[in-house]
């Protein structure tokens, strides 16, 4: 079945806005679902449940694990995160576009079963800034700080395995810039003949023609 959707997943270090970015772009465009994803992390102060995290122990993480609810999940900074299969089925059934908030081992397995999946790298204009901008957080000591950078350069290794780079320098430029990324993926091929099957058919096209 060619989903009429599109899968957008962004990437990106802490430090770089992802979040920032990912929030301004859903309230702009109404067409766009965000996975709320499962992890055992503890939730930080203002986070609520079912709205930056679905929250579980470790226990009923793995128990979903072993059920097969999971697209995909990953390990990060020593706590399990996990992207609902079924909510995610739910969305592209319905043509809906979906953003996915995660890591890049999570990225590369969703592309290794969805080749169609848009991995989006948002990136920092220099190591520098990131670094910059992580120290300016201001809650956290110096080793917190190193191991964020360290962290941070750690994902950027993995930048080549993602299809577009938007660099978050300027903020309001990223976000036109992602939002030009989600159109084009609004235009691939596929997707539109699968959306505009009429003309399609008028046309004789069919969506596995090169
Ligand atoms: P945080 O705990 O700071 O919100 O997120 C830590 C990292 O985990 C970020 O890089 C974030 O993108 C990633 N992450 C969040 N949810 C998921 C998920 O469902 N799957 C994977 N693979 N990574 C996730």
């Amino acid at each position: 079945m060619t989903y009429t959707g599109s899968m957008l997943m962004v990437v990106a270090p802490s430090g770089a806005g992802k979040s920032s970015l990912v929030n301004a772009l859903l309230k702009q465009d109404a067409g766009i679902g965000l996975s709320v994803s499962f992890t055992t992390r503890a939730p930080r102060p203002g986070e609520v449940n079912g709205r930056e995290y679905n929250f579980l122990s470790e226990a009923e993480f793995l128990e979903r694990k072993e059920a097969g609810d999971f697209l995909e999940w990953a390990k990060v900074h020593g706590n399990y995160y996990g992207t609902s299969k079924s909510w995610i089925e739910s969305q592209m059934k319905n043509g809906r576009d979906v953003i996915l908030e995660i890591d890049w081992q999570g990225a590369r397995q969703v592309q290794a079963i969805i080749p169609e999946a848009i991995w989006i790298f948002i990136l920092p204009p220099s190591i520098q800034a990131l670094e910059d901008r992580l120290k300016h957080r201001a809650q956290d000591d110096e080793a917190t700080i190193q191991k964020r950078v360290a962290a941070a350069k750690e994902e950027l290794t993995h930048v080549a395995e993602a299809n577009y780079l938007v660099i978050n320098d300027d903020f309001e430029t990223a976000l036109a810039e992602l939002n030009h990324v989600v159109l084009a993926s609004r235009l691939r091929k596929n997707s539109q003949l699968a959306r505009h099957q009429k003309l399609a058919q008028e046309l004789g096209a069919t969506n596995n023609q090169k």
